[in-house]
């Protein structure tokens, strides 16, 4: 398996630290609101990374952790006068709501920065102790100058970020050098706040994905990832925190996501061109959601449209019609043993498995991937004919699902079933309606399941019908 190391800037073999064990960990969104189109690219792209290290027998340690200490979370708990907690706890819910709807496998750990002060102090004072950071009227700021290898992943030059940073008007006094980023601030008026031996105050956003990192990872861990706008500050400064108070490398592998842009400009409220994702699941399904963003490579700039998300949804449709054909097939049809023919034509379906394997083992291609399941398709839709072996059928659907379980498509949908119900219902009344030999209400259900959008077809097994 190769992956695309941001650290190294190339693709790599992936190597765990310990046999079959990957430990993971993902940065998670700041909870001060709902989550919007471009924070569900790393969710579906993160646990699909996993979904497939776990299929290649990866014990896999997930961890993403939820911001809830934040400008933001605080201007929002001011605005509606509750205190931050209240936010927090209300957007943690509506963010797991979103995940669960995006078929996200939960993670292993969902730490919180609240919970974690004792260790958040525990190593601002491990890296003070150490020489890399100092105390400035209460607040505590990392020395950027005393870790040498500062900007080894963004490819930043201090001396730059230095000259850069200084021609800023908001600059702050108290910091040795501009570069230098905050590790524990006093409080304000009316912030919520935490003792420690500096002031009361509370951590800087960095220092919290360090601490959870090794807390529920150790101190190297395999593989660390979130969106690209991440890679600096953020990531360059867990690398800074970490490394200089574990006195060991960090992150072996580290993964970005590119963004999702909408009318191919960077998402912006002012412009109108922001969608929460309940904005989008209000006119399409959340696995439709899922399959869009799995249908670009996860590096890759995606932009959002409504076409596009259109397109997805008839690509998804495809698959889902194919499986429900194959179910009715298997339902009714017999045979247990593959013909002679069925078992070459069963040997063959293994090239698609492995066109799947080959794009997701370089650096998870989910479009190469998802087009070997195109493939798939086609040739069951070719070879599962009404003359075929139910085992045959069934090989068929063990194959197609298996590699869309793998990207967490779900082949049959819970809504999908109850209309399903519904469907089968109005088929079944057609169906005694033509041997009553009543055609007039026979035809009027055939235009009522259209409208439905349902298409059926007669065949000597039976109704046969599928969505249009
Ligand atoms: P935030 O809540 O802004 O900290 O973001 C949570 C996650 O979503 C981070 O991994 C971000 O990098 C990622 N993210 C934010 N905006 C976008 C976007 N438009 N497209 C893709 N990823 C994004
Ligand atoms: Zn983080």
């Amino acid at each position: 398996m190769k992956v695309y190391n941001t650290l190294t800037r190339k693709k790599e073999d992936f190597v765990t630290l310990e046999e079959n064990k990957v430990k993971m960990y993902v940065c998670g969104p700041t909870v001060y609101g709902l989550i919007h189109i471009g924070n569900a690219r790393p969710y579906v792209i993160f646990d699909t990374i996993r979904r497939y290290m776990e299929y290649k027998g990866y014990d896999v340690t997930y961890v993403q952790n939820f911001t809830d200490v934040d400008d933001k979370i605080i201007k929002r708990a001011n605005e509606e006068g509750v205190s931050t907690e209240v936010i927090t706890e209300r957007y943690i819910k509506e963010a797991i709501k979103d995940a669960e709807g995006l078929n996200v496998e939960p993670a292993t750990y969902n730490p919180r920065a609240t919970k974690e002060m004792p260790h958040i102090i525990e190593m601002i004072k491990t890296l003070v102790d150490k020489g890399y950071a100092y105390e400035r009227n209460g607040s505590v700021y990392y020395d950027t100058k005393a870790f040498p290898e500062y900007g080894k992943l963004s490819g930043k030059n201090l001396d730059d970020l230095i000259a850069g940073a200084s021609n800023r008007v908001d600059i702050d006094t108290d910091k040795k050098s501009p570069a230098d980023f905050v590790l524990w601030k006093s409080k304000k008026e009316g912030e919520p706040y935490w003792e420690s031996p500096w002031s009361e105050g509370r951590p800087g956003w960095h220092i919290e994905c360090s601490v959870m990192a090794k807390e529920y990872l150790g101190d190297t861990i395999d593989i660390h990832v979130g969106g690209e706008d991440l890679i600096f500050p953020h990531h360059e400064n867990e690398i800074a925190q970490s490394e200089a108070a574990n006195g060991k490398p960090f992150a072996r592998y580290w993964l970005h996501n590119g963004f999702i842009n909408v009318d191919n400009e960077k998402m912006s409220k002012s412009k109108g061109k922001f969608f929460t994702l309940r904005d989008i699941v209000a006119e399409v399904p959340y696995d439709v959601v899922r399959f869009f963003i799995l249908n670009g490579h996860y590096r890759s700039p995606i932009n959002f449209s409504r076409e596009l998300m259109e397109a997805a949804g008839n690509g998804l449709l495809r698959i889902k019609n194919c499986v429900r054909d194959i179910n009715f097939h298997i339902a009714n049809s017999e045979g247990d043993t593959l013909t002679p023919d069925e078992a070459e034509l069963v040997k063959k379906s293994a090239d698609f498995k492995a066109a799947f394997e080959k794009a997701m083992d370089d650096d998870f291609n989910t479009a190469d991937a998802i087009a070997s399941i195109f493939d798939f398709v086609k040739f069951a839709n070719t070879n599962v004919k009404e003359t075929s072996t139910k085992t045959f059928g069934e090989a068929m659907l063990k194959g197609i699902t298996e590699l869309c379980d793998i990207l967490g498509i779900k082949t049959a949908e819970e809504k999908a079933e109850t209309d399903t119900a519904e469907i089968e219902a109005l088929i079944a009344e057609r169906t005694a309606a033509k041997k009553a030999r009543d055609f007039a209400k026979a035809d009027e259900i055939r235009n009522r399941l259209s409208d439905m959008g349902v298409i059926i077809e007669d065949t000597r097994q039976g109704v046969r019908w599928s969505f249009k």
